[in-house]
């Protein structure tokens, strides 16, 4: 079973990706593809909101398998989407092979070479910096929150992160950059935990280049813990919490768990992934808090970066990408953290991306008149 929610067109064609996973129902679709109009319009392009998936499993499946379900997505998909009406991307299960597979089939139904997908790789339209963007952008913003709200950063502190694919491998990577030190890690299986930090390289192998489990990473650094439990995760003691897989992760139990051990920043890489009683917990007990409208938001970023280029049939360095990305990420909570402070409480974020992302959609639409 198959979705495209196509949320909100007022401020540029519907922008989101697409989540290959057994869990995808068209109620997950709807509050992604709404997030993603708020996301999308914080990010100060002109892109509007929307979302896609299919409830199959690409677990285990083999490289023909897996482009022969993206050729049959496509087949139907086609004719609802394009280059100035709606531009899918990467999410969960889809990364850069499956959006290598669904805009090939694209081009061969519609005959034209346009930039209808974001994600693509690099030979055919793809932007340097992309597979990184979110979990870089995550860590740019986090960084900026610390600095305004704390006067501190990433610097020495203790960092768990959830998940361990595309977004969370890149906030590993970033983190430790700068001066942090990743303990815990997961996907859904359980969680590795090593006091001395996680290796990016191992689990880019392990992840990414095999399609692996994460207790793999015992075989490179035996000392390393792993609990087939990956909930229990939020009880690490850390500083910071990056959750980085998937929506409602932590519950109230694990918000509970996080202040107890004085969490100074929690950082959605995820859509959604405390649920609102966790959220209101963060914010009532004045934890730093990005909300993942806000924080993750340099995903799709980069792609609508993406976009420019491949309109302009031009490619930028990946220092290029790289910086616009951090400018823009700062930029956003400086955005965010203002219009909270000014609606009475620099704490409430999420209150902040609220207010900014809506505000421009719906003066766009007001201004488009209504029907
Ligand atoms: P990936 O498929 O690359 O990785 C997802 C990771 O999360 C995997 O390690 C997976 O483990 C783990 N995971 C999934 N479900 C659970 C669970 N119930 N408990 C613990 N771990 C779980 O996806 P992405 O990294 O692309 O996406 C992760 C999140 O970030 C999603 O919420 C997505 O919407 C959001 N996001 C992604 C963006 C992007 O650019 N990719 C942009 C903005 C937001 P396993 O392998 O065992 O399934």
């Amino acid at each position: 079973r198959a979705f495209r929610v196509q949320f909100n067109s007022a401020i540029g064609p519907y922008k989101g990706g697409i989540r290959l996973h057994p869990s995808v129902n068209q109620s997950i679709m709807k509050f992604l593809a709404f997030e993603q109009t708020l996301k999308n319009s914080l990010t100060g392009l002109a892109m509007g909101g929307g979302k896609g998936g299919c409830d199959f499993d690409p677990k285990g499946k083999s490289d023909v398998e897996i482009m022969h379900f993206c050729q049959s997505f496509i087949t139907e998909l086609f004719r609802h989407i394009g280059a100035d009406t709606d531009v899918p991307a990467g999410d969960i299960g889809t990364g850069a092979r499956e959006v290598g597979y669904m805009f090939g089939q694209y081009k061969r139904l519609k005959n034209e070479f346009t930039g209808v997908f974001t994600g693509k790789g690099l030979a055919f339209g793809g932007s340097l910096a992309r597979p990184e963007a979110t979990g870089y952008g995550l860590c740019y913003f986090t960084n900026k929150m610390l600095e305004v709200m704390k006067q501190t950063s990433f610097k020495d502190k203790k960092v768990i992160i959830s998940g361990s694919g595309n977004v969370a491998m890149y906030a590993l990577q970033k983190v430790t950059e700068l001066g942090g030190t990743v303990v815990a890690m997961s996907d859904s299986g359980g969680y590795i935990y090593n006091e001395n930090g996680i290796d990016f390289e191992v689990i880019k192998e392990i992840k990414l280049n095999n399609r692996l489990r994460i207790n793999e990473y015992l075989k490179y650094y035996p000392e390393t813990v792993y609990v087939a439990n990956s909930k229990e995760i939020w009880g690490v003691k850390c500083d910071i919490a990056l959750p980085c897989a998937t929506q409602n992760e932590i519950d109230i139990e694990d918000a509970e768990k996080l202040v107890a051990n004085n969490v100074l920043a929690v950082a959605e890489g995820a859509n959604m992934p405390c649920t609102l009683e966790a959220t209101n917990y963060f914010i009532e007990n004045n934890v730093l808090y990005g909300p993942a409208k806000a924080a993750n938001a340099g995903g799709v970023l980069v792609s609508g970066l993406e976009m420019s280029q491949n309109s302009m049939r031009l490619s930028w360095s990946f220092e290029e990408v790289d910086e616009k990305l951090k400018n823009q990420m700062e930029k956003i909570f400086m955005e965010v953290y203002e219009c909270a402070k000014h609606y009475g409480n620099e704490y409430n974020t999420v209150l902040g991306a609220n207010i900014s992302g809506f505000k421009k959609v719906a003066t766009a639409m007001m201004a488009q008149g209504v029907c």
